[in-house]
């Protein structure tokens, strides 16, 4: 993106949800929607696995993840998720009791925006009783719309529900 004092092309930091212009040194941090997501980059090169569109890259809590802003939903790397929820946690989302899992979730099968295999979907070992999907061969998560926020603001951080199935 270009910035909005000089017009020159601005640089996005690697470790942080701000761009900074190298010419007249402004900051600029993307807007955050309703759900405290940014968008750095509307477009990057790994597609949505339930829309097919481009995820946009982006971020949460400072934390950098692939975002699609058609159905809402994350890749989040697996070495940043519980820093992730941690941090979402420190803001006091407050607590909700999450509904029982909806087993048929499990039946949708989608595949890595990385390496296009299926995704391992099951039940989250951790509380918020969601349905997940991930690769182990990319480390990486695949959250729709609402899952990350049960997992958040589930008041009890143990599984309470069947054991995980396969
Ligand atoms: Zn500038
Ligand atoms: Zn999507
Ligand atoms: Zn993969």
């Amino acid at each position: 993106m270009n910035c909005p004092s000089c017009g020159a092309q601005m640089r996005l930091e690697a470790d942080k949800d701000c761009f900074t212009c190298e010419y007249c040194r402004s900051i600029f941090f993307p807007e955050k929607d309703a759900e405290g997501v940014s968008v750095l980059q509307a477009e990057s090169d790994q597609n949505c696995p339930i829309c097919a569109v481009p995820l946009a890259l982006a971020a949460l809590a400072k934390i950098r993840i692939r975002y699609c802003i058609h159905c809402r939903g994350v890749l989040i790397p697996m070495d940043a998720f519980m820093p992730l929820v941690e941090e979402l946690r420190a803001g006091s989302p407050g607590s909700l009791v999450p509904p029982a899992p909806d087993p048929n979730q499990l039946h949708r099968r989608i595949a890595c925006p990385q390496c296009h295999q299926p995704m391992d979907t099951h039940f989250y070992a951790g509380p918020g009783n969601v349905v997940i999907d991930d690769c182990s061969t990319c480390l990486l998560n695949w959250l729709d719309h609402g899952e990350l926020m049960r997992i958040v603001r589930a008041p009890d951080h143990t599984y309470t529900g069947e054991e995980e199935m396969v």
